[in-house]
Order: C-alpha cells, then structure tokens, then sequence
C-alpha cells in the first residue's frame, strides 16, 4: 500500500514505530494504531488521495482517512488502524481582513498562532476551546468546538461562513449559505455536486419534524450531525456548512474555511463567586444570566487543589515569580479563613463593555442580584487579579492529565449538558453514579450552558478499573437522556460516544443520521466508526492500559 500511494503522493509517508505512537494517541483513553501516517502537500494530494482510496476500497475494505489536526480531541476521534492525514506540516496559512472582519484558515492552523495575527489588531475568533495553546483549526472546525465565550457569542458553527472540501469523489467543492434560487440551481447542476443538494434537501424537507423533534434543547451540541441547521424555513435558506461543522471529517476533508471575527471589547471586570454548596449554582446561574456576561465559568474544590498543588506551574503559565503569584491569592485564603474551608465551588462571572461606565453598572447590577445568595463575592480588575482563575479553569485537565501519580484522566463522560435550571436535581444523581462505582472526579465547565467536564481519575492499568467505564458511561448516559441533555456539548462524539448516541436521538433520527453519510460517503471511507458505526466492544477494545 505505501509504495502505491508513494507513487502518486507528494507528501510525507511514514510507518516507523515513533510516527505510529504519537498518532495511535490523542487526549482520549485510547490507543488505535494507524498503518500510515500522511502528510499531503496540497489539495492535489487530498484528491489524489481520496480518489486512489475509493478505487481500492472493494479489494481492501479496511481501508480508510481520518484527518488530524494538532491530536487533542478528547473521545478517539482522529484515531484509526488505517491512513492518518495531518494537516498540521502543509496547512498552515491564515489571512485575516479586518475590513469585513473574517479570516481565511487552513486545517493546521494552531489557535496560538492565529490569534497573534488577531490580537494586536483588537479582533479575535472567540470560540475557542480551553485547549486553545494546542489545539488547530482542524479539530476546532470538526468538532464544533467552543469555550469559555460560547455563553456570549455562540459556538464554532456560528462563525463559520465557508468551507473548501475534498468529497468522496475527489473532488474540491465550496460551501457556503444559499438563498433559495441558489438552492434550485444547485440541484438543477447534472453532476456530482447536484446529487448531493437534491438528496440533501430531499432528506432534510421530508423530515422536518423529526428533525426539529430532535433539535437539542441546550445552548450548545456537537451530537450527531446537525440537520437541525441546514434548511432554515423561515428565511428559506440552505446551508451545508452546517452539516460539515461539527462532523468530525465523517463526510470529506476540509481544507480551507472562511471564519466570522468578533471586536475585542475593550472593558472587562471578573465577578468572582465562592460558594459553600452546589446547589444555589443554577438559581445563581439563572439570576446573572439576563445581565449578558461574557463569560460564566465555574470549577469545584477539587480543580482548586490541583492549582493550589501545581501553583509553581499556574505561576508559569501567568508569567510571573512563585511568590508574587502566592501573594495575589491573600484575599481567597481570608475568604477560606471565613468559610472555614475551601470553598466547594468557584464561580467566574466576566462581564466586556463598550465603556468603563456601562461595565461599573453591570458589576453593580450583578452584586445587587447576588446578595440574597450565600456567595463570597470578589469584583476583579481585568488583568493578573483575574487572570490566575482563568488559567486555573483552562488548565486544569492538563494538570491532571501530566500530575496524577499512578492514575491517568479517563475522560469518557467529560462533556455533558443539561438545561441549567435542571442541575439541582440532576447533578446529584450524577455524583452519586460515580460515587456508587468508586470513581473520583475534578468538574469544571462552562456554568451558563449547563455543560460540565467531569474528569474521572482512573488507574487503567487494572481490568478492575477499566471494566468501569462502559457500565458507568451507560448510566450517565441514560441520565442525561432522561433530562433532555446533550452527551456531548463541545467535545463531539469519537470512539467513546457514538454507541450512546441512542441516549438522545430517536431510531429514525439515527436512520437519517446514516442516510446523510450514505449520501455523502456511499464508501464508508472517511473516518469510519465515528458519528455513526460506532460500538460499544470497539470501543472497550481500543482502551489503553497505561
Ligand atoms: C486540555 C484540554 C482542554 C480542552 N478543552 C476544550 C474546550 O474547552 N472546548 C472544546 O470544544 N474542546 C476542548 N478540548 C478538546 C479539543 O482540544 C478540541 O475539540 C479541539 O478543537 C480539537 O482540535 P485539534 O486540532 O486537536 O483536533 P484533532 O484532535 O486533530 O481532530 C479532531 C477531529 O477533527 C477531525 N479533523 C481534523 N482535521 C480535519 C480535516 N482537515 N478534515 C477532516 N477532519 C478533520 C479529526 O478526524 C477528529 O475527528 C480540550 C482538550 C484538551 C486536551
């Protein structure tokens, strides 16, 4: 296989034993051994690539492409034992036009590089995930991803406008929202591309209902494909961008994308919260939520001791001396002093404003909806004051990922949502799932969105421990099925979620789910086993030990 793609393919090929490691792994817990790890050039390589496949994929049915950004995907979803593609050695240019405020990216853009480009102009792309130091657009555009600003601006497929894909004929096409007459002369086209919209159409007009049936009620998903998005009967519009975000490179590779950007707002405050029990969360959570902030974040006791013990290595990340760091958390060890303990939860409330005026009167605004609740409170000046909760809060899972002696971060039901106002009858049913299987977890997540990262701590090297997670996964499962939740609100499906897709989608919708890959992969060729296909012995089978 390799010598036949060598002839064809300009890029890199590699099969040694350190290329196959690093792409067996990503942040999931698991390890898939890939037979060829790609590095196309160009487009031209993606075509070729795709049509060699296609043509050989009767004789050699396991043959496959996943694409891969920068591998920080958190469910299995860029592992695979065939082709790998990383997008991250070739595509890597961005160009931003601050006058229509967009920019042009490619796959293996890292966030971290864009938003140097972005920043000193005062635009950013504001979806970004808490791994925005790792990841790159490529899993940021597949798995719809989204982050701390989501609550304020909306997630990645809001700001995607266009995007270039390589389908499974091996060809390139663009994608972009169209009006109706666009729509009609689209499917008039006798081709390839004029297939697809008529089947699409077709699928998404004669099931309506089902669909909007199945629309998730949370403020964020990246369950199944989003069919819910396409059609827009009301301004009769048709926009299959919104099939390919989110998709986890199921239904073709993406090359190139036009992105929204969004104003830096030039004044911001941090309302900080320390609360002795969980359960006021979602009165608080409902309370704040009219005053628009920018952000609403919230991480238990737990994610603080992890700073607290790793505060050498949050100080770093702050850019400053050990001591100077320590120093600014004076006034939380009095608030301690004063809860005769650490407090269970910490809430971050960030309210921008276009004036410092309109920010002092939203902070008061807030303080004033706060008092009735049992809350330290603690008003925060934009910068360092600030900032040590935010890397608290973002870092947190790479602590526990790089620290945690003997264990390692089993994250498998790590991206849930339910409706806020839900919580305080859902959340303990979840602890007490975990606490009946003997499972130890950090939380943290974005509070205003009801979507939690629960990060169980697990010695996987023993079948004891490993034998957990499908029981345990089937139970939260069902939960968050039961409240009408999402299974995964960011993080997208992979290898570890797929099979419990069952949990909040109907067997018809399932079905379309299925018809919309027939469509655009009558092959089976592009990352096969995620969105649909996927199962629950695949899944035990590819856990790593260690
Ligand atoms: C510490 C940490 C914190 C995290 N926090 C968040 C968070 O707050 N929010 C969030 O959303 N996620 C979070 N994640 C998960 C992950 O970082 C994000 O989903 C990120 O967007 C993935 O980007 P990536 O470039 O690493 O993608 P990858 O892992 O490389 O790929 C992700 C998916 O996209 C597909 N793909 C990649 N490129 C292409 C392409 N060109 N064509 C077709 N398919 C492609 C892959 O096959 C895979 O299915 C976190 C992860 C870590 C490790």
């Amino acid at each position: 296989m390799k010598e036949s793609i060598a002839a064809f393919f300009k890029g890199e090929i590699r099969d040694d034993a350190a290329s196959i490691a690093k792409y067996s792994r990503d942040a999931s817990l698991f390890e898939v051994k890939p037979s060829l790890v790609l590095s196309p050039r160009d487009a031209d390589d993606l075509k070729a690539l795709v049509k060699f496949v296609s043509k050989e994929k009767a004789a050699h049915p396991e043959l496959s492409i996943t694409g891969r950004a920068a591998g920080t995907d958190m469910g299995g979803g860029p592992l695979t034992t065939s082709l790998v593609l990383d997008f991250i050695s070739h595509f890597n240019q961005a160009s931003v036009d601050e006058a229509s405020m967009t920019a042009v990216v490619q796959p293996g853009v890292y966030y971290r590089d864009f938003d140097k480009l972005t920043a000193p102009k005062h635009i950013e792309y504001p979806s970004y995930p808490a791994s925005k130091d790792l990841a790159a657009f490529g899993g940021i555009i597949m798995n719809n991803a989204g982050g701390e600003k989501a609550l304020f601006y909306g997630q990645t497929r809001d700001f995607v406008l266009e995007l270039k894909m390589i389908l499974s004929d091996g060809n390139e096409y663009s994608f972009r929202k169209l009006s109706r007459p666009e729509l009609d002369a689209k499917m008039s086209q006798q081709d390839f591309e004029g297939e697809l919209y008529r089947k699409m159409w077709k699928l998404v007009s004669e099931n309506h209902e089902e669909i909007e049936r199945n629309r998730p009620q949370t403020s964020k998903n990246s369950a199944g494909y989003a069919l819910w998005r396409i059609w827009d009967p009301k301004a009769d519009t048709f926009d299959l961008t919104q099939l390919f975000v989110g998709s986890q490179g199921t239904l073709g590779l993406f090359h190139e994308a036009k992105i929204r950007l969004v104003k830096d707002i030039p004044y911001r405050k941090l309302v900080a919260l320390f609360l002795g029990k969980w359960d006021d969360l979602p009165h608080i959570v409902n309370a704040v939520l009219p005053l628009k902030p920018e952000s609403m974040e919230s991480f238990d006791d737990n994610t603080l001791k992890l700073g607290i013990r790793f505060m050498p290595e949050i100080a770093k990340k702050a850019h400053e001396g050990l001591l100077r760091f320590a120093l600014r958390f004076l006034p939380e060890a009095w608030i301690g002093v004063e809860m005769l303990g650490l407090p269970k939860l910490i809430v971050l409330v960030e309210f921008a404003e276009d004036s410092q005026e309109a920010l002092n009167a939203k902070c008061a605004a807030a303080a004033e909806i706060l008092k009735p609740f049992p809350a330290h409170v603690r008003v925060l000046e934009d910068g360092p004051e600030s900032e040590k909760y935010w890397i608290m809060r973002r870092e947190s899972f790479n602590l526990l990922r790089s620290h945690v002696a003997g264990k390692q971060t089993a994250p498998f039901i790590d991206d849930f949502a339910v409706l806020p106002e839900k919580m305080p009858e859902f959340l303990p049913k979840l602890l007490k799932i975990l606490s009946d299987a003997g499972i130890a977890a950090n939380i943290a997540g974005h509070a205003g969105d009801g979507n939690y990262h629960i990060i169980p701590l697990m010695d996987l090297t023993k079948e004891s421990e490993r034998a957990k997670i499908v029981p345990v996964a089937e139970k939260v499962y069902s939960l968050i099925g039961e409240y009408g939740g999402t299974i995964t609100a960011e993080h997208n499906d992979g290898i570890i979620r797929t099979p419990y897709l069952a949990k909040m989608f109907s067997p018809k919708m399932l079905g379309l789910f299925q018809e919309a890959k027939n469509i655009l992969d009558p092959q089976n060729i592009f990352n096969p086993g995620k969105k649909v296909g996927g199962s629950i012995p695949y899944l035990e089978s590819h856990i790593k030990a260690k």
